[in-house]
């Protein structure tokens, strides 16, 4: 099987190593992150929210596949109590009258509760610690299609299979640039270790872009003679962990919940129980925010009225004196104007004049990225059917609709 190396450590990129290992050597995969912290970006700080069928058609088969591989890899390893995974139920507490495809998601101050599928006819039952809430309430999930997982804990949770499996993790280091061969061919990639300045040369033939929303600049950077640009963007989102005495290991049993309140100009509140007695609150999301240079940067950026306003938001919903802040966060998901992800090879006509690659299986330029607020939800989805993309293996979903439009 041919070297790949897979730059960007996020869930997206750790997937892909992970489900890569389980049909190759892991020493002939390499993941590269240059954020000191590991899971500072997205994936670690994501709600956890996972849907089966909340999606557009071109993204539907993968979505379900994923929704499906979170149930699988939770039942075989313990996810419940690695990584909190735990059906859910989801509640609107003002549901939208008509339903609009996930697509328009990326508006900034859109709900994702306007793609619920809606299926549920069940009587709505609010969770014990939604008491601040007098509203109205109605369960928009059908019954099995929502779950819940804690995304920093099962990035980690991937991450630690894929070194087990002997895949070679980069960190804190870049990449730097690409080199050919004599017929103009991807043979090797040049990783900088940004702690000693030392520079290695990787031979290699399959390079996969998973870096999320960076993954413009890490394309620019290995192909700067190429003028395409990668059509992903950057969708800032701030978000709180909290603790209250309703929602405690004895209010488990009664399942999770994911909350969807009232939409307001430019703010969607969602309101996440997770196992392990956390509450996780976002919804304030900026497409204006500056990516920072580094995920670990973003903390600097942490807008205050931004993390009062979530504070409001929980205090409302769990009373005012019962809140407890765990954690504050800021990060940037990686998001296409058409509201889906690419799941694609990038055609060498795109890489510059003087880069070719190999054909499938023994080469080529990937991208996996552009999840937007799904990229929990599709992360083993995605992971699997790059592996089976990259080492020319039937695909487990129709991706046909996820390419690359060049
Ligand atoms: C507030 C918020 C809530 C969310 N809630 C949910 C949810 O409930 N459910 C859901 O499914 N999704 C959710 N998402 C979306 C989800 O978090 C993202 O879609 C997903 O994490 C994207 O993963 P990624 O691996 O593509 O990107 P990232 O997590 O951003 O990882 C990319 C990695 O690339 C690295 N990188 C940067 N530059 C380089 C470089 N030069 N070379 C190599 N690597 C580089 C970064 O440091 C980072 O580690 C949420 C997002 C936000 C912001």
């Amino acid at each position: 099987m041919a070297t790949t190396v897979i730059l960007g450590a996020g869930i997206i990129g750790t997937s892909t190593a992970y489900y890569l290992s389980k049909h190759q050597p892991g020493s002939s995969i390499h993941l590269v992150e240059p954020s000191p912290e590991l899971f500072a970006s997205a994936s670690g700080f994501a709600g956890g929210f996972l849907a089966k069928d909340w999606f557009s058609p071109a993204s539907a088969g993968l979505g379900a596949l994923s929704f499906e591989e979170h149930r699988r890899l939770a039942e075989r390893e313990d996810g419940r109590s690695r990584w909190g995974y735990a059906a859910s139920t989801s509640v609107g507490l003002s549901p939208p009258t008509h339903k609009k495809r996930v697509d328009v998601w990326c508006r900034v101050g859109a709900s994702r509760a306007e793609a619920a599928s809606g299926a549920a006819t069940a009587p709505a039952v609010a969770p014990e610690w939604l008491s601040g809430h007098g509203g109205a309430v109605e369960v928009i999930s059908g019954e099995g299609t929502v779950a819940q997982v804690d995304p920093l804990q099962l990035s980690q949770f991937l991450l630690q299979k894929c070194i087990d499996a002997g895949v070679r993790l980069h960190h804190p280091a870049k990449a730097i640039s690409i080199q050919t061969d004599v017929r103009n061919e991807l043979a090797s990639i040049c990783i900088a270790d940004t702690l000693s300045s030392s520079e290695t040369d990787i031979p290699c033939t399959n390079v996969v872009i998973a870096a999320g929303a960076w993954s413009p600049q890490v394309f620019a950077t290995l192909f700067p003679t190429s003028g395409f640009e990668l059509p992903v963007s950057s969708l800032a989102g701030h978000s709180l962990v909290v603790k209250s005495p309703k929602w405690t290991k004895e209010h488990e049993g009664d399942g999770c919940h994911a909350v969807f309140m009232e939409s307001k100009p430019g703010y969607s509140p969602e309101i996440f129980s997770r196992i392990g007695g956390h509450i996780y609150v976002a919804g304030l999301n900026s497409t204006t925010e500056p990516l920072p240079a580094l995920a670990t940067d973003s903390k600097s950026s942490i807008s205050r009225p931004a993390i009062e306003k979530l504070r409001g938001t929980a205090r409302e919903v769990l009373g005012a004196d019962d809140v407890e802040v765990v954690r504050e966060g800021l990060c940037f998901r990686p998001a296409t104007d058409r509201g889906t992800p690419i799941l694609s090879r990038i055609p060498d006509s795109c890489l510059g004049p003087a880069v070719n690659t190999r054909p499938a299986p023994e080469g080529g330029v990937y991208l996996a990225t552009g999840h937007g607020p799904w990229g929990i939800s599709m992360s083993l989805g995605t992971g699997k059917v790059m592996a089976e993309m990259i080492q020319g293996r039937e695909l487990s979903a129709d991706v046909s609709g996820l390419g690359l439009n060049v």
